[in-house]
């Protein structure tokens, strides 16, 4: 009998949000909303709702070492996507268990959650950036974020253009830097997404504009994004396309979602709505 080859998986490593809204279980949504498998290891559980992260316990590194290992040797994973880390002792778990993957990993350097709560403890940065950011080929922060990992002050287009080359320029593995544009001018009627794409020559800055949402439920919209961005790129498109299809993805679905009451407070992302 002939072995059939194995469907194309992307595997997330990220926290565990009850509420549904975040983390694995808004990842797994959305590749399953795009029509791509996903498999899912735990970094950390989190005790949380609409109104906030109200505890979160790590997953114990070599455990989650495990989960990684043996998801590598069954299945064929071609993209490999991590929002909440933890702590750095995950960090070098995850760095370890993909030392031999070869495909794209899609790091969401989550720091914290939207109410403050720290997703990453506090003093882990710098080994964090050692092993897990060194080794990402896409990278997805938020203002706030792409500050703290080029260690440089973001507050408009120019800086966070000057953080974006400079990250570029010090990971040699990163292919492409995603920012998205919810709080870069939180005046302007539109929103514009920013792609800081590696070339050939020179380094190029794409962008995908959208009508500013007014919406309370926007919980787990950067876990939705980087997650369609790894579906994108499983479903075989380029950097470019995958950032522009991400970026309408979202912005579809806070509309869709933006009358819904799917909790009492930050509400989350409707993913069973994005086809309709
Ligand atoms: N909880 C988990 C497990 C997450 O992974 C994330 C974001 O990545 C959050 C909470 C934060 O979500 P928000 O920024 O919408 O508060």
């Amino acid at each position: 009998m002939q072995t059939a080859a194995c469907e194309r998986t992307v595997l997330s490593i990220a926290g565990s949000d009850p509420s549904g809204g975040a983390g694995i279980q808004a990842d797994l949504k959305t590749f399953t909303s795009l029509g791509v498998y996903g498999a899912a290891a735990i970094t950390c559980l989190t005790a949380q709702n609409s109104m906030g992260v109200l505890a979160t316990t790590p997953v114990e590194p070599e455990f989650v070492k495990q989960q990684i290992r043996l998801v590598l040797e069954d299945q064929s994973v071609t993209q490999v996507k991590t929002g909440m880390i933890g702590t750095a002792a995950i960090a070098q778990a995850i760095t370890d268990a993909l030392d031999d993957f070869t495909g794209d990993l899609i790091c969401d350097p989550v720091l914290k959650a939207s109410d403050g709560a720290a997703l990453l403890a506090k003093n882990d940065l710098v080994l964090f950036m050692q092993s897990l950011v060194s080794r990402a080929t896409v990278l997805t922060p938020n203002l706030a974020e792409l500050a703290q990992l080029s260690s440089l002050p973001v507050c408009d287009l120019a800086s966070a253009t000057k953080a974006a080359h400079s990250l570029l320029d010090t990971l040699p593995k990163l292919e492409a830097l995603v920012l998205t544009g919810g709080h870069l001018n939180e005046e302007a009627k539109t929103v514009v997404d920013h792609l800081f794409l590696r070339g050939e020559r020179e380094l190029k800055h794409l962008t995908a504009t959208h009508s500013r949402i007014e919406t309370a439920n926007s919980h787990g919209t950067g876990c939705t994004f980087a997650s369609a961005y790894a579906a994108y790129r499983c479903l075989g498109h380029s950097h470019k396309k995958s950032f522009a299809q991400a970026s309408a993805l979202v912005a579809d679905l806070l509309e869709k979602s933006s009358g819904l009451k799917l909790g009492r407070g930050n509400g989350p992302l409707a993913h069973y709505l994005s086809n309709r």
